[in-house]
């Protein structure tokens, strides 16, 4: 049971595409505690191994609101296999220290994936809750996907970043999201129009 360092933006590793797991070994169970551990540690609500420097398809997260009622959900090799709407998102990362912008996701999400046993789940997340914010974020990290990379606005996102002192967006990552951007378009989020006023 340790607290690991976070591994920081600029890592090469963290654009890694990260290894299935085949085995529920010690090594993977250690990486796993090693994971609660880090998050708690740090208040996040979500971690991926490449972020502990372990490039192996493993997440976990906890996104009760205060931790006297936790909610540890474990993800081992998962698949997404179904993502419907599109909402905007402020969000940070944990290997992004206190950098925040606005990204597109996917309203509802349902991921299959091994639990810490071996077990496979299923689980749905909607309505653009938190739970399927944080599963599509952590998601990506381990195909080496950032969250600047579905930055809605690439200037905001590298003002954010330079005011933590952190490197600036890749253009070479910036994903392609027209029809999520669109969708997003038609139907601002709440906070946005309270920005307008
Ligand atoms: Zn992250």
């Amino acid at each position: 049971m340790t607290v690991r360092k976070v591994v920081r933006y600029g890592t090469p590793s963290l654009r890694e595409k990260s290894k299935e797991v085949h085995k529920i070994s010690k090594k993977i169970q250690i990486i796993i505690d090693d994971l609660y551990d880090t998050l708690y540690a740090t208040n996040g609500v979500g971690l991926a191994a490449p972020q502990i420097g372990e490039n192996y398809r493993i997440f976990v997260v906890d996104v009760g609101m205060d931790k006297k009622t936790m909610n540890p959900i474990t993800f081992i090799n998962p698949k997404i296999i179904k993502k419907e709407g599109a909402v905007s998102s402020f969000e940070g990362c944990l290997s992004f220290p206190e950098a925040y912008t606005n990204v597109r996701r996917y309203k509802y999400v349902k991921i299959k994936a091994l639990d810490e046993k071996g077990r496979s789940f299923i689980l749905e997340a909607g309505e653009g809750s938190l739970l399927a914010r944080c599963i599509q974020h952590e998601y990506d990290h381990l195909d080496g996907i950032l969250f600047i990379d579905h930055c809605r606005n690439r200037f905001d996102a590298n003002k954010a970043l330079a005011e933590k002192g952190l490197n600036g967006i890749d253009e070479k990552y910036l994903l392609d999201e027209k029809e999520l951007e669109e969708e997003i378009l038609k139907n601002p989020p709440p906070e946005e129009e309270k920005k307008i006023d």
